[in-house]
């Protein structure tokens, strides 16, 4: 299959977007490519003694509402193309949930299974020592993404925070609880996936206790979506697949009558692979990795990667399935999309199902400026106000101008920024 290239898709969205808006030329060209980009080398000395280059990207995507936000990945095949389709997207979102931040994505090409935690550190470290100028609090905010954890946000701000020489805790955010993080962050992303889901089921007129799920990735948001599916909608996921590291290849674990997501998340490693011998051992049955897409379900959740429902796949979707929430970043080709349209396949769009943690990183934010620190259930209830009335802005959209999600959420995030640059006299 050719190599799909995520910021060329994300450009075709946002010209169809600006065509619809009617945007003037010079608006349209600030939008369609990054404010900023960074691209640097990280030397890392190995446990070995020898020293290893790392090759890193930052782009600053737009800030005109606010400061740029956004994760960093850790990936083999990392490409300054998805880090900018990445930065796009978080534009979007932002705008979306109407948090004042901006858009913005990192990555390193590594792959952090491969890595030593000690390597992972001083990886981490040197990261911050490159970008430290160019990114701050009132700046550029980073945030963990696919293959980054709390502690990796924890060696980043500790080496900013000594280059600066004080307390910076608004630096990054997704840290440890101990040192800054805010609590219902880990699980943010796939609790406001479950969250949009919710309202998608209300408007279509279902009852979530009767709704089953399939779910690609098992990492952190596919884990949290899945805990969070049973838990607060009382609904059954049926299968959840994920790529296994130790012989490269992916796999589908599913049961009938509803997998158990926190056994299973008890048998995941912290890159999202499940054990696959103790899964059979529990009375799993294990797939290839496609099969969670043809399952026979109410609702299909991409949570691995870009990429996931293609032109060559999208008909082995179930007749049954009525919702597609997009817990991933650009799951969905747009090839597959015009189908999914056809069939009548309600689809939240990325930037709406998985901006619950960046709105939990403002919130961290937040808490870091004031030094004051909130209850998981204030936490919880403001996120979900947020993802409430973000998704009832796109539900709008879609019915006023008689779009399909994806286009109405691009009307309104888009349209917000328009309006800061406007008003900030860019254009
Ligand atoms: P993660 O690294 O914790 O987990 C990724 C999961 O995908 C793992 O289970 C991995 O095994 C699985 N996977 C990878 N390739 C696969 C394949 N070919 N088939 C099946 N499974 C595969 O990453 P994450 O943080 O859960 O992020 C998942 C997605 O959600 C990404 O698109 C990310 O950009 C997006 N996202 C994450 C956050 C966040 O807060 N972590 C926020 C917004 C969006």
């Amino acid at each position: 299959m050719e190599k799909l290239n995520p910021f060329k898709i994300a450009q075709e969205q946002l010209d169809n977007t600006a065509k619809l808006l009617g945007l003037d030329e010079a608006t349209h060209a600030i939008l369609r490519e990054p404010m900023m980009e960074f691209h640097f080398t990280i030397p890392v000395r190995m446990d070995s003694g020898k020293v290893k280059v790392f090759r890193g990207f930052r782009v600053q995507y737009n800030n005109a509402r606010g400061p740029c936000k956004g994760g960093i990945r850790f990936h083999p095949e990392e490409t300054i193309d998805t880090v900018r389709a990445l930065a796009a997207w978080m534009t979007w979102k932002t705008a979306v949930v109407n948090i004042p931040l901006g858009g913005g994505k990192g990555g390193i090409i590594v792959d952090p299974q491969k890595l030593s935690d000690r390597e992972k550190e001083r990886l981490c470290r040197s990261f911050m020592a490159a970008l430290w100028k160019n990114v701050g609090p009132f700046k550029d905010v980073m945030a963990p993404d696919v293959g980054t954890t709390a502690q990796m946000m924890g060696w980043m701000m500790d080496e900013y925070c000594k280059i600066q020489g004080e307390c910076c805790p608004g630096i990054i955010t997704g840290k440890p609880v101990e040192m800054g993080g805010s609590l219902g962050r880990k699980e943010a992303t796939g609790y406001g996936v479950i969250i949009t889901i919710r309202e998608a089921i209300k408007r279509l007129g279902l009852r979530p206790q009767e709704c089953t799920a399939s779910i690609m990735g098992f990492g952190n948001v596919g884990q949290s979506a899945a805990i969070n599916f049973v838990r607060h909608l009382g609904g059954k996921v049926i299968a959840v697949s994920c790529w296994d590291h130790k012989d490269t290849t992916s796999y589908t674990y599913s049961k009938n009558h509803g997998i158990d997501p926190e056994f299973l998340a008890s048998i995941t490693d912290q890159y999202g692979s499940i054990d696959k011998e103790k899964a059979k051992d529990a009375g799993y049955t294990v797939e290839n990795g496609d099969a969670w897409i043809s399952k026979d379900t109410d609702i299909l959740i991409p949570a691995a990667l870009e990429n996931a429902v293609t032109k060559e796949n999208v008909d082995n979707i179930n007749k049954r399935v009525k919702i597609i929430g997009e817990a991933a970043n650009g799951p969905t080709t747009p090839e597959a999309d015009k189908v999914l349209y056809k069939r009548g396949i309600f689809v939240v769009p990325d930037f709406l199902a998985n901006a619950g943690g960046v709105t939990v990183s403002y919130f961290e934010q937040v808490q870091n400026t004031y030094n004051f620190y909130w209850e998981l259930n204030d936490v919880q209830h403001m996120l979900d106000q947020k993802m409430t009335k973000a998704f009832g802005d796109v539900y709008a959209m879609h019915k006023e101008k008689k779009v399909d999600m994806r286009t109405a959420a691009y009307l309104v995030a888009v349209g917000r920024v328009v309006e800061a640059m406007k008003l900030r006299g860019w254009v």
